[in-house]
C-alpha cells in the first residue's frame, strides 16, 4: 500500500472542480486518508517547491500557489503515485491525454489544476509538509 500527496491548486478551487477531482479518485478506487483546505503563504509555497528554486518559473509559480485556497489530500492505494499522475495527465495541458484532469481543467502549464507527488521519497516529504500522523486515517 502506497501514499501520495494530491493538491487541488488555487485555479482548480476557483473553477469549482474539487468535487469532480475527488469523484475521479473515488471512481478509480483510490482512498482519501486525509484532507484539508489551506491557504499557503508565499514562504510556505517556496518551501513546498524548494526543488524548483533555480527554475525561471519559481517566483511566478509560488505567487500562483499562494494566490488562493488549495485542498491538500493524502491518497492511499496500490501504485497510487503512478495512478494519480495518470489521472492528472502531463504537466502541460496542451500535451495531456484526453480525459485527464489537466486536459479537462488546467488553464496552462503553470495553472494546471492539480499536483501529485512523483516518487515515494517526494511523497513522504510532501505529506509531512502538510499533515502530522494523527491527521492521516
Ligand atoms: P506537480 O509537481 O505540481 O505535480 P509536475 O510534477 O507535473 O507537477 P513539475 O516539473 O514538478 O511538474 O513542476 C511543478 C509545477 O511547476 C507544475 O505543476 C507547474 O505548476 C509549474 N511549472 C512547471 N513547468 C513550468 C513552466 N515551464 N512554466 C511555468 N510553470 C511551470
Ligand atoms: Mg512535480
Amino acid at each position: 500500500m502506497e501514499r501520495t500527496l494530491s493538491i487541488v491548486k488555487p485555479d482548480g478551487i476557483r473553477k469549482h472542480i474539487l468535487g469532480e477531482v475527488i469523484r475521479r479518485f473515488q471512481e478509480a478506487g483510490i482512498r482519501i486518508a486525509a484532507i484539508k483546505m489551506i491557504h499557503l503563504s508565499k514562504a510556505e509555497a517556496e518551501g513546498f517547491y524548494a526543488v524548483h528554486r533555480e527554475r525561471p518559473f519559481f517566483d511566478s509559480l509560488t505567487d500562483f500557489m499562494s494566490s488562493g485556497s488549495c485542498v491538500v489530500m493524502v491518497l492511499e492505494g496500490d501504485e497510487v503515485i503512478r495512478r494519480n499522475r495518470e489521472l492528472m495527465g502531463a504537466t502541460n495541458p496542451a500535451e495531456a491525454a484526453p480525459g485527464t484532469i489537466r486536459k479537462d481543467f488546467a488553464t496552462n502549464i503553470e495553472q494546471n489544476a492539480v499536483h501529485g507527488s512523483d516518487a515515494p521519497e517526494t511523497a513522504a516529504f510532501e505529506i509531512s509538509y502538510f499533515f502530522n500522523a494523527l491527521e492521516i486515517h
